[in-house]
C-alpha cells in the first residue's frame, strides 16, 4: 500500500459505475464513530514497478448517487477509516461554485485556504483531553498541492494554483446576498465538502489537498434564469454542463498520474533523494507533525488511536 488515498466528491458514484475508476471493494471499515463509506483498493500499472501500485478510494457521498449530502456525511468515520488503512496522504477533489468571475467553469484550481461557514458539524476527534489547537497556515498540505499541479499541468490542463474556498452548511444552495458577503472577505469559490475533513485529516497528521473543478458561477455572479426540474434550477447552463463533463472525464487520469508520483517519491525517500519527502520534511510541509508539541509534552504517544477519547 502507498499510503495514498483519494476521496471522490459528487461526481465519483458515476466514475464507479461506468467502471472508470474500478478495484476491489473492501466495504465499510468500523470506526468508534460509526462505519465509514466503502472504501477500495485502486491498482494502477506501473513501468517503474514490478508490482502494481496500490492506493485506497471512498466516495464520500456514497456508491449508488447522491446518497448522503455534504452535511450528513459522517467525516470523522472516513478519515479515521483512511489512517486505520496505514493513509498519510489524502487528495480529495470537490467541485464547487465560482464567487470569482475569472475562474471558468471546468477549471482545476488546486485550492490554497479555505473559509469555514458550516454550522454544528462534528469537527474534531478531540472531544476530550484538551488537545487539537493546531494552527491551520497553510491549511491545505503545500507538497501535495504542489503534486497535484505538476499532474494537471502535466496532462495540458490549466489549473489556477490558488483559491479561498468558502465552505458552506448545506443542503441548500447559498442566497444571493451570502455570495456577495463572501466575495467581500475574499472568497473565490463556494462548496460543502472540504470541512471538517481537511480539519480532521490535520488532527491525525495526515496530508490533504484538494483538487477543486469549478461546476457552475454562484448565484448572483452572472444572470441566470430559474428553470424547474433541471440541476441546481438553471444555475448551471447547458454549456457548464458539458464543461464540467469533460474536467470528470479527467479524474482517472490525473488520480492514477498522482499515485504513480506519489509512489515514486515514497521510494526515492528511502534514498533520500526525493524533492516531494525532502520539503514533506520541512516546514513546507506541517502536516505529519502537527500534533508534535503535545508528543514532546508527553500528553499523546506512538498509538494515534489512543489520542481519541470517546
Ligand atoms: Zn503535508
Amino acid at each position: 500500500m502507498s499510503g495514498f488515498a483519494v476521496i471522490g466528491g459528487s461526481q465519483a458514484y458515476d466514475l464507479l459505475s461506468r467502471g472508470a475508476i474500478h478495484g476491489k471493494r473492501l466495504g465499510p471499515r468500523k470506526t468508534p464513530f460509526g462505519p465509514s463509506q466503502p472504501i477500495y483498493v485502486i491498482q494502477v500499472d506501473s513501468q517503474a514497478t514490478a508490482q502494481p501500485i496500490e492506493f485506497l478510494f471512498l466516495s464520500r457521498h456514497g456508491e449508488g448517487g447522491y446518497e448522503t449530502s455534504a452535511p450528513f456525511v459522517n467525516y470523522r468515520a472516513n478519515i479515521y477509516a483512511l489512517k486505520d488503512m496505514g493513509v498519510n496522504r489524502i487528495i480529495a477533489w470537490s467541485g464547487p461554485g465560482a464567487i470569482n468571475p475569472s475562474y471558468k467553469v471546468g477549471q482545476f484550481v488546486v485550492v490554497d485556504d479555505l473559509i469555514d461557514e458550516t454550522q454544528n458539524r462534528q469537527s474534531t476527534f478531540f472531544e476530550k483531553g484538551g488537545l487539537g489547537f493546531i494552527r491551520q497556515s497553510p491549511v491545505f498540505c503545500p507538497a501535495l498541492r504542489g503534486l497535484l499541479v505538476e499532474v494537471l499541468k502535466g496532462q495540458g490542463l490549466d489549473p489556477s494554483d490558488k483559491g479561498v474556498y468558502v465552505c458552506t452548511q448545506g443542503p441548500r444552495l447559498e442566497t444571493p446576498a451570502e455570495i456577495k458577503k463572501f466575495a467581500s472577505y475574499g472568497g473565490e469559490l463556494v462548496g460543502m465538502t472540504l470541512v471538517p475533513e481537511v480539519f480532521l485529516a490535520r488532527e491525525l497528521e495526515m496530508c490533504y489537498a484538494a483538487l477543486c473543478y469549478v461546476s457552475n458561477y454562484a448565484e448572483g455572479v452572472v444572470k441566470r434564469e430559474f428553470k424547474a426540474g433541471e440541476l441546481f434550477e438553471g444555475l448551471s447552463s447547458q454549456e457548464d454542463k458539458l464543461a464540467v463533463a469533460g474536467a470528470v472525464a479527467q479524474f482517472p487520469n490525473i488520480i492514477l498520474e498522482a499515485a504513480r508520483r506519489l509512489h515514486m517519491e515514497s521510494s526515492d525517500y528511502v534514498a533520500g533523494t526525493s524533492p516531494l519527502t525532502q520539503s514533506m520534511d520541512s516546514i513546507e510541509c506541517p502536516c505529519q507533525a502537527s500534533m508534535e508539541r503535545y508528543r514532546r509534552e508527553g500528553r499523546i504517544g506512538g498509538d494515534w488511536r489512543r489520542w481519541i477519547k470517546k
